[in-house]
């Protein structure tokens, strides 16, 4: 297990490795930012989008929280998702879950250790419940909280599109586009959910004006 002290050391070290491939990294990194993506992902430890993608710092505006929930009512997320959108003006907006989530196992074992925890993780036990007669085909377990973990991130999609932040650019033609993933951290790749955009569009759940 790294110490704390280590932690320190290794950036000592890092800064050293950037400066000596490029004098002006950290002057230039300081100027300001221009993300062309804003992240929307799960707390996990295991889930540094910059390591997975091979960014750079500079790359991903980013909000993280456990098993990547999206309520309309959260502020920490709606003031980053504003911000990304009206100041940054990413291009594009990624909401992503992972396969052995933690929060998505607690919600579907009814989580009762932790009243904060349960209450947070209640809307994907909502989700469980909805698609119960699909998830009670899947035998496997593993695979069953696989597909509630894609279930998920679809359900996080269409809060999404449903709040005003993210219609509003919609509709006035400038918007960023929206993707769903999974990272598979059995296999360490991305994957890219499916989004029904016709039928969200037909349920009104996504603006007409949207266009992949
Ligand atoms: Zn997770």
């Amino acid at each position: 297990m790294r110490q704390y002290e280590d932690i320190l050391e290794d950036n000592l070290e890092w800064v050293g490795k950037k400066l000596s491939l490029d004098k002006d990294y950290f002057k230039r990194l300081s100027e300001g930012q221009k993300p062309p993506f804003l992240y929307i992902g799960c707390s996990d430890s295991r889930m540094p989008i910059d390591t997975f993608t091979q960014s750079e710092p500079g790359s991903f505006f980013i909000h993280r929280n456990i098993a990547n929930q999206i309520f309309s009512n959260d502020m920490n997320c709606l003031a980053t998702l504003e911000y990304a959108v009206d100041v940054l003006e990413v291009e594009h907006i990624i909401v992503s879950g992972h396969y052995n989530c933690g929060g998505i196992k607690a919600a579907h074992d009814k989580c009762r250790k932790s009243n904060i925890l349960s209450s947070w993780l209640m809307p994907i036990k909502k989700i469980e419940v909805e698609h119960k007669e699909e998830l009670n085909e899947i035998e496997d377990e593993d695979e069953r909280l696989d597909r509630l973990t894609e279930l998920n991130v679809l359900e996080q999609l269409k809060h999404l599109f449903e709040l005003a932040i993210v219609r509003n650019k919609i509709e006035s033609g400038k918007y960023p586009k929206i993707h769903g993933w999974i990272l598979d951290i059995r296999h360490g790749e991305i994957i890219e959910i499916e989004v029904p955009i016709e039928e969200w569009k037909s349920k009104g759940i996504i603006p007409t004006e949207y266009n992949k």
